[in-house]
């Protein structure tokens, strides 16, 4: 397997994922910690948290990459929690990488574009927008479904078990936002959508999908969230020969 120049792989991948176009987002995007200057072994998760760096350092990895960094809206004290995850990262020497709003909306591996091409829904324009600037994309079934069978495609898509609230509308129109999408309903009536997809369940949605009849699926915030990382991953391993694993964590939420 061949290595990388973390300083390299920094900028191909600021550049590559547009990070200047989401200078509003809280997440610092970017290099959040610096480890080895060579990346012999790139590991992906959705989470930056103690047990995905315990794994990236029991399998030699120096650079992580994941969507929830550990820097949002300015970092105030290094203690408790966040003392102990810096620490971990800085005695193994390794790298965090964080990418959050773009890994959202990036068209080509991004979350949003990965859960269309996976659920075989054609693109039909943007949708979802956070802090100013779109982050996914509406689009349309192949053919009219039930929910029942658009619920069933995307458990088993992302292994998931989907909740689901129906108001009896087939599933043709569906806007779709990774994670916790859901104030992207009030885009609903817009583009006509009758199925809107998100990761976490919120009250908030019911009563104005009720109004507007649109059905509700929440398929889990990190069941979402998995394919953007992966999708970087594979590119990474084409693009430089390096190695790449995705680390999964799942928390069933
Ligand atoms: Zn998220």
């Amino acid at each position: 397997m061949k290595s990388i120049q973390r300083d390299k792989l920094v900028s191909f991948l600021d550049d590559g994922l547009c990070l200047s176009e989401f200078s509003q987002d809280e997440s610092a995007n970017g290099l959040q910690v610096e480890g080895s200057s060579t990346v012999q072994k790139i590991g992906l998760a959705v989470d930056a948290c103690e047990y995905v760096f315990k794994e990236a350092a029991q399998k030699k990895m120096d650079f992580l990459f994941v969507h929830h960094g550990l820097i949002w809206g300015g970092l105030r004290s290094l203690s408790g929690v966040v003392r102990s995850r810096i620490k971990a990262l800085l005695d193994s020497d390794i790298s965090l990488y964080a990418c959050h709003l773009p890994l959202d909306w990036h068209p080509k591996y991004g979350n949003n574009a990965e859960l269309l091409r996976l659920l075989s829904i054609r693109k039909m324009g943007e949708f979802g927008k956070y802090h100013g600037k779109n982050i996914s994309y509406w689009g349309r079934t192949a053919k009219e479904l039930s929910l029942d069978e658009f619920t069933a495609q995307i458990d088993k898509a992302l292994e998931t078990r989907s909740s689901v609230v129906s108001f009896n509308k087939k599933v043709r129109n569906v806007g779709v936002v990774s994670g916790g999408g859901w104030f992207a309903i009030n885009e609903a009536e817009k583009y006509n959508i009758d199925t809107f997809l998100t990761g976490e369940p919120s009250h908030s949605a019911y009563t104005l999908a009720e109004e507007m009849k649109v059905n509700l699926v929440f398929a889990g915030h990190y069941a979402t969230e998995t394919l953007g990382v992966k999708a970087v991953g594979d590119m990474l391993k084409k693009k430089f020969g390096v190695a790449a694993e995705f680390i999964d964590h799942p928390t069933g939420l």
